[in-house]
């Protein structure tokens, strides 16, 4: 199974998986249907699945357009979502296996930025292990906070910290990473590995290439928003326990200091 990364709308990204020896492919929260369309007669691939990981228009809004050109395709998306999905076929919970190119995916329900929020955990057979993250966590972030609550979105994410191999690609939707760990830097202003980071960011900034996939193991080593049992950010930010440190972080970074991004 190939994985390519279609940049759309202002900064998200479409994910499409291709079965190479079937030509067929999937996709993974569409965005726009353009893109999609583009690279897939290009390519000369069929679309077979659609993948959503939640409700929010920038992750389903080319899913009515796509099905129009491909009316066989299958739309799988949260039991949680059911009645927010046009045309839904699968209605998933935590648990559920998905198959696609001969390899499979687990399904994990991980509310907290929506009440219905899924991720797709593809552990291959080569050995890569690819999660499909959606709005839950980005690199030096997590999603807002719009339908579930802090305790909900602490539990999904320390779910994926402490079940998912540190060696994981994660695919996120949203290309925030630079703006995000600028803002962390102002949090953590003598955290070196932060710095470290923004200075891979810029680079990659500058080569013009996304920051995505990242690995699970950096992100839990340097965002803060993994890092709640961390004596150093439990100091700047005064608190006691893993909850109200990640509450202390969500919150700093919905209002976040004004940054200058340099480029
Ligand atoms: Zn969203």
């Amino acid at each position: 199974m190939k994985i390519e990364l279609l940049p759309a709308l202002n900064d998200n990204y479409i994910f499409i998986l291709i079965d190479e020896f079937k030509q067929e492919a999937a996709v993974i929260d569409p965005a726009e249907a353009d893109p999609v369309l583009a690279y897939l007669k290009n390519e000369n691939l069929i679309l077979t699945k659609i993948f959503n990981t939640h409700h929010h228009a920038d992750h389903i809004g080319g899913n009515k357009k796509l099905s129009k050109y491909f009316p066989d395709v299958e739309i799988y998306a949260s039991a949680n979502d059911s009645g927010r999905i046009g045309k839904q076929d699968y209605f998933l919970k935590h648990g559920d296996k998905i198959q696609f190119a001969n390899e499979v995916a687990l399904v994990y329900f991980v509310p907290g930025h929506t009440i219905g929020h899924i991720c797709y955990h593809f552990s291959l057979k080569s050995g890569e292990n690819h999660l499909f993250i959606g709005d839950t966590i980005f690199s030096g972030g997590c999603g807002k906070i719009f339908e579930g609550t802090f305790e909900q979105m602490f539990s999904s994410l320390k779910f994926i910290r402490d079940n998912i191999p540190d060696y994981t690609y994660i695919w996120c939707a949203h290309e925030y990473t630079l703006e995000n760990y600028l803002i962390l830097e102002q949090l953590e202003p003598d955290n070196l590995k932060i710095k470290n980071k923004i200075h891979e960011l810029y680079v990659l900034k500058q080569k013009q290439l996304p920051s995505i996939p990242f690995q699970l193991s950096d992100e839990k080593n340097v965002s803060s928003f993994l890092r709640w049992d961390d004596p150093e950010l439990r100091k700047v930010l005064s608190t006691k326990d893993d909850l109200e440190t990640f509450i202390a972080v969500r919150k700093y970074r919905d209002n976040p200091p004004k940054i200058k991004i340099p480029f």
